[in-house]
């Protein structure tokens, strides 16, 4: 039985979405030489620690199902960058990751239930921690992330975007609960801050 810490007892959590927002997505980044991060990551990680959000990445890794890296290399990445956070003070509750693709072939090649936009990622955290998804957060570089924050109940969702990036104006559309835009993940930091987002 998994302990709560007093902490993270209001039940709620920044989920992060992880290339692009954690790391610079170069595209199935999955060894530590190849790992960037992304200016600000560790901040808003903190800020959101202090104010009590258990820190949750949430990742879709098809690199696992088109067979371009393994499952246990993907995990001992996942243990390197979550030791980065910790080696900064910043406890990373989870990293969990969808190894599926349904147009691949293979062990991983079918449709699940956990591939972004699908909420099965948020649903195994609700019941992993006692998540409350309603207080909680998700950041994602996507509008499949924000679909599958609006899919799970999730409080807010927060696009992180540079002001230029090209949009898919009918993938937009289709997205009816609005959810924030952040150039920066500094901005999303304030925006935690000033506690605009409740
Ligand atoms: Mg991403
Ligand atoms: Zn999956």
């Amino acid at each position: 039985m998994k302990r709560t810490p007093k902490t993270f007892r209001s039940g709620k959590a920044l989920f992060l979405d992880r290339d692009g927002v954690i790391n610079v997505d170069h595209g199935y980044v999955h060894r530590a030489q190849d790992c960037n991060f992304m200016p600000g990551i560790f901040e808003l990680a903190k800020a959101a620690m202090r104010l009590g959000y258990r820190i949750i990445i949430v990742t879709n890794q098809s690199g696992i199902a088109r067979g371009y890296y393994s499952r246990d290399q993907f995990h001992a990445f996942s243990c390197w960058l979550e030791q980065q956070f910790w080696r900064r003070g910043i406890l990373i509750s989870h990293t969990y990751h969808c190894p599926h693709h349904p147009a691949q072939t293979g062990p991983f090649g079918f449709p699940c239930s956990c591939r972004k936009p699908r909420p099965g990622m948020l649903f195994k955290a609700r019941k992993d921690f006692g998540i409350r998804l309603d207080k909680s957060i998700m950041v994602g570089d996507s509008l499949s992330d924000m679909r599958c924050a609006r899919m799970a109940g999730v409080g807010k969702a927060i696009l992180l975007r540079e002001p230029e990036a090209h949009f898919a104006p009918k993938l937009e559309a289709n997205t009816k609960k609005p959810y924030y835009r952040a150039s920066s993940l500094h901005a999303i930091k304030s925006l935690l801050l000033s506690g605009s987002h409740s």
